[in-house]
């Protein structure tokens, strides 16, 4: 870690907080929810800002920055927030934004609304980028998944052993991704067209550069708050003694 706090290797958070978050159905954007007596984006940024990062960006909707800057950067102390980009219409629209605002040697991408990452797992990401240049937290899968044909039956079962569920921060080195990610939107069409669904930051790398993506592993807890159930796992969680 010391190599990232003397500014050697620099490296940048990306916190990912413009989703509309329509599967939630509330009026206020998921990352905004209150988790404990705080909004969920709090606990990701208060863990990075107590990290080894150096820099965090936040991506927001573009009328949401404002309030982001107050009722969260400001009113909670987060000083590595040093900039708040607007986001895209996408998920990679928004990470595409936070990569373009960045100058780093690794790139920590993460979603806001995702409260229970740890100190230890972005250390052991740390350490696994330096290795591999890409690095993506999971866990290997609990249930069978199903590959669906299209009129919902079931076409193929891959062995569990080698299933993986993908959580974040996805780490990579800064010119990798950023190379990956001007392709990606070079040829966003073709790859519309083609049916092809960016869903993470491994995909992009692995699609468009054919970059090998190591996975480790983060912990079940790690959650994305994605619909109201989520919301009070979240809570069980945090009385259950979660502390940033
Ligand atoms: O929609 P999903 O659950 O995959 O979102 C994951 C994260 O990406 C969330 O933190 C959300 O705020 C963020 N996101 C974004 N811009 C979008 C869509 C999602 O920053 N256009």
């Amino acid at each position: 870690m010391e190599e990232g706090r003397k500014g050697k290797r620099r490296c940048t958070a990306i916190v990912l907080a413009a989703g509309q978050g329509k599967r939630m159905h509330s009026q206020t954007p998921k990352q905004y929810l209150e988790l404990g007596d705080r909004p969920v984006i709090y606990y990701a940024l208060k863990t990075f800002q107590d990290s080894f990062i150096d820099e965090i960006i936040l991506v927001a909707s573009k009328d949401e920055i404002e309030y982001c800057s107050k009722n969260v950067v400001e009113k909670y102390g987060f000083s590595k927030v040093t900039k708040i980009v607007a986001g895209g219409k996408e998920r990679y629209h928004s990470v595409y934004e936070g990569i373009k605002a960045a100058d780093c040697d690794y790139i920590f991408i993460h979603d806001g609304a995702r409260p229970f990452v740890t100190a230890d797992m972005l250390e052991r990401a740390y350490r696994c980028v330096i290795q591999y240049d890409a690095c993506v937290i999971g866990m290997p899968a609990k249930d069978t998944v199903k590959i669906a044909d299209g009129e919902g039956f079931a076409k193929d079962t891959p062995n569990r052993d080698t299933v993986w569920t993908i959580q974040t921060p996805q780490v990579f080195s800064y010119d990798l991704i950023k190379r990956g990610y001007s392709l990606l939107i070079e040829k966003e069409r073709e790859l519309l067209q083609k049916s092809i669904k960016i869903t993470d930051d491994a995909m992009v790398v692995e699609t468009l550069i054919g970059q090998k993506v190591k996975l480790i592993e983060g912990s079940y807890s790690n959650i994305k708050i994605t619909t109201p159930e989520d919301l009070q796992l979240a809570d069980v969680l945090l009385k259950d003694g979660f502390h940033p």
